[in-house]
């Protein structure tokens, strides 16, 4: 059985005090009334060290929202996978469609980013997705098996099993606009036949494939309930642990 996932992604929101006590929260309320899926929550770097001397990694796990493609050395202000290993991070969010926006993240730079991260051990939550236009244009199945084929489809099977993939639509990310559940079960399960394609049926199956882009408490369970939908990767409503909650309670 492939694993439900609630990933949050607290992007450049929080300073030290106010991630800590976000995670603090987080923390308590889930051992207090424990999950039926797995949670992780993705933070800047600069809170992973402490947060993840806060949290029961039992009950939550922790993820970097972005790794260096190179290994170590001169590259300042960069931070690399065994830095983010150190701190006791276990995920990594690779291929946000931000960090390939913004900062020009290329397939060739995200190949590398994630064979240093598995390298270290890092499980990698992987985001492909298409853009208004595209979607518009129906290019958006090109679009996510370009995204699959040219950063994770050079993995062996045994690596590709530690990847865990969000399906993010662009024009859903942050604008209040969700897929509706049947567009994302429909593209979901296109995205599991071309893993099956590529690494076989076996391998599709246990692969979780999240769905990202406006996904909230009201909208999670309709979401959730469709076969090929095994979670989410959450934005906005990761920031406040009563809506993250909500999301998570989907799953009960
Ligand atoms: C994201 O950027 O990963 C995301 C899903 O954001 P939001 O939930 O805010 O749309």
């Amino acid at each position: 059985m492939r694993k439900k996932i609630v990933a949050g992604n607290w992007k450049m929101n929080k300073n030290l005090q106010e991630g800590m006590a976000l995670a603090a929260e987080l923390n308590d309320i889930l051992k207090a009334e424990k999950p039926n899926c797995d949670v992780v929550i993705c933070t800047p770097f600069i809170h992973l060290a402490k947060v993840s001397d806060m949290i029961d990694h039992s009950v939550i796990g922790l993820g970097a929202e972005n790794c260096a493609d190179k290994k170590s050395g001169a590259y300042t202000g960069e931070v690399s996978a065994e830095m983010v290993r150190s701190t006791g991070a276990e995920y990594v969010i690779l291929g946000h469609s931000e960090r390939r926006e913004y900062y020009h993240e290329t397939p060739e730079i995200l190949r590398e980013k994630v064979l240093l991260a598995l390298e270290q051990g890092l499980k990698v939550i992987f985001c492909i997705g298409e853009s208004l236009a595209e979607r518009e244009a129906n290019k958006q199945n090109a679009v996510v098996k370009a995204e699959l084929e040219g950063s994770v489809f050079n993995l062996s099977a045994d690596d590709f099993k530690k990847i865990v993939i969000a399906y993010e639509p662009i024009w859903a990310i942050g604008t209040g606009k969700t897929a509706t559940s049947d567009q994302a079960e429909e593209i979901h399960a296109y995205i599991r036949s071309v893993i099956a394609e590529k690494y076989g049926k076996e391998v599709a199956e246990e692969t979780s494939i999240l769905y990202g882009g406006s996904c909230k408490a009201s909208n999670a369970p309709e979401l959730f309930a469709k076969p090929d939908i095994d979670g989410g990767l959450i934005g906005g409503a990761s920031l406040k642990a009563a809506d993250f909650k909500g999301i998570i309670d989907a799953w009960k």
